[in-house]
């Protein structure tokens, strides 16, 4: 039950580092309630994408558009800069980002965590943002662990926890950028099960992942990156049945028969 309102929208996004063309011609539109996963080999541009969003990296040329609030090529004019560092502000308090490494702050425990950003970024009230909180982390599985330290847990109940701490920022769309590589393999699947979750609760995500068992079941939408560009763009039955470039061809039946 998705409507088809457009929450990105990305034009001939590109990226240069110096000399390196690292995002080629970006085309893309992400709906409200989509699940895309974008996979691809490595260094073919998958974090330097999510980064762009984000204005984490200030993207060369193209425009991202993300609820209105435009973001624009450095090449594209005077005052770009400006308007860009505007429009990320407004851009990010409506985008959560979920890294590889969790970044939970050591010295708080989980709940502490879980409340700093909508106190401090948002000024929510504390007694209404620590519910908002418990009701997240018992979402997430790690409501026992409110009062433990992040390094007290696991990779994968750290990851969890870091879920939630995006979720307490209300974001209308969230992007995640490897959320399992850096766990050991049995902690991979408590955390694949909480993004679908939030998947089947109908938030829009990006998820960049190599668990394609994961991306059969939660995928609306598959994303394959190769050298920069999105080479393929279907149902994840189209481009892990039928996808129409070899690269993908050869990428599939690498990983698939391991
Ligand atoms: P992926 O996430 O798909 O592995 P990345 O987006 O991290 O790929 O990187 C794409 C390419 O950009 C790689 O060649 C990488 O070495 C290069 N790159 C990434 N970040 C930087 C940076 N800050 N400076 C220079 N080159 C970078
Ligand atoms: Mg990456």
């Amino acid at each position: 039950m998705t409507t088809r309102d457009t929450v990105i929208s990305v034009k001939n996004l590109s990226k240069y580092y110096g000399e390196l063309s690292v995002l080629r011609k970006i085309d893309i539109d992400v709906h409200t309630g989509e699940v895309i996963c974008i996979i691809g080999p490595s260094g073919s541009g998958k974090s330097t994408f999510l980064r762009c969003l984000n204005y984490l990296e200030k993207p060369t040329g193209g425009e991202i558009t993300i609820l209105g609030n435009t973001l624009y090529g450095i090449s594209s004019g005077a005052n770009v800069e400006k308007a860009n560092e505007k429009n990320a502000r407004e851009i990010r308090k409506n985008v959560g980002m979920v890294f590889q490494q969790f970044n939970l702050w050591p010295h708080k425990t989980v709940l502490e965590n879980v409340i700093e950003g909508p106190i401090q970024v948002k000024k929510a009230d504390k007694r209404a943002s620590i519910q908002r909180a418990e009701d997240l982390l018992k979402k997430v599985g790690m409501l026992e662990k409110k009062n433990a330290y992040p390094l007290q847990l696991s990779g994968g109940q750290q990851q969890r926890v870091a879920i939630a701490r995006t979720l307490a920022m209300d974001p209308k769309v969230i992007l995640f950028d490897e959320p399992t590589s850096a766990l050991d393999p049995e902690f991979v699947n408590e955390v694949l099960n909480v993004i679908k979750e939030l998947a089947d609760d109908g938030m829009t995500m990006i998820v960049v992942t190599h668990e394609m068992g994961f991306v059969a079941k939660a995928a609306n939408r598959v994303c394959f990156m190769d050298g920069g560009y999105i080479i393929e763009d279907g149902s994840p039955q189209e481009v892990f049945k039928h996808p129409r470039t070899e690269r993908a061809k050869q990428f599939f039946s690498k990983i698939l028969n391991v």
